[in-house]
């Protein structure tokens, strides 16, 4: 199943929201393992498929296309939301 968005139409990888999270994570996230809780799928964040807007980002499995992670900004707030990530694992 593939879950739509309106009004985010393009389709990047992960390395597309690597700004984001370096100030999300304070770290280069791009080369973390993130594990799908859906479809067990894992690769590294940049694998992931990106949608960017001004409000935020959504970063989607590319085994099964269900939200991994959500970044959303307004109101003057961060807010971060967890979605289908099982695991998300990178290099001390
Ligand atoms: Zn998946």
């Amino acid at each position: 199943m593939r879950a739509h968005h309106p009004g985010h139409h393009e389709q990047l990888d992960g390395n597309a929201a690597g700004g984001l999270l370096l100030e999300l994570f304070g770290r280069d996230m791009t080369d973390a393992r993130a594990a799908c809780a859906h479809c067990e799928h894992e690769a590294a964040l940049a694998d992931a498929v990106a949608e960017l807007d001004d409000a935020g980002m959504i970063l989607l499995c590319r085994g099964c296309g269900h939200t991994l992670l959500t970044s959303l900004r307004s109101d003057g707030r961060q807010t971060l939301v967890i979605g289908g990530l099982r695991r998300l694992q990178w290099p001390l």
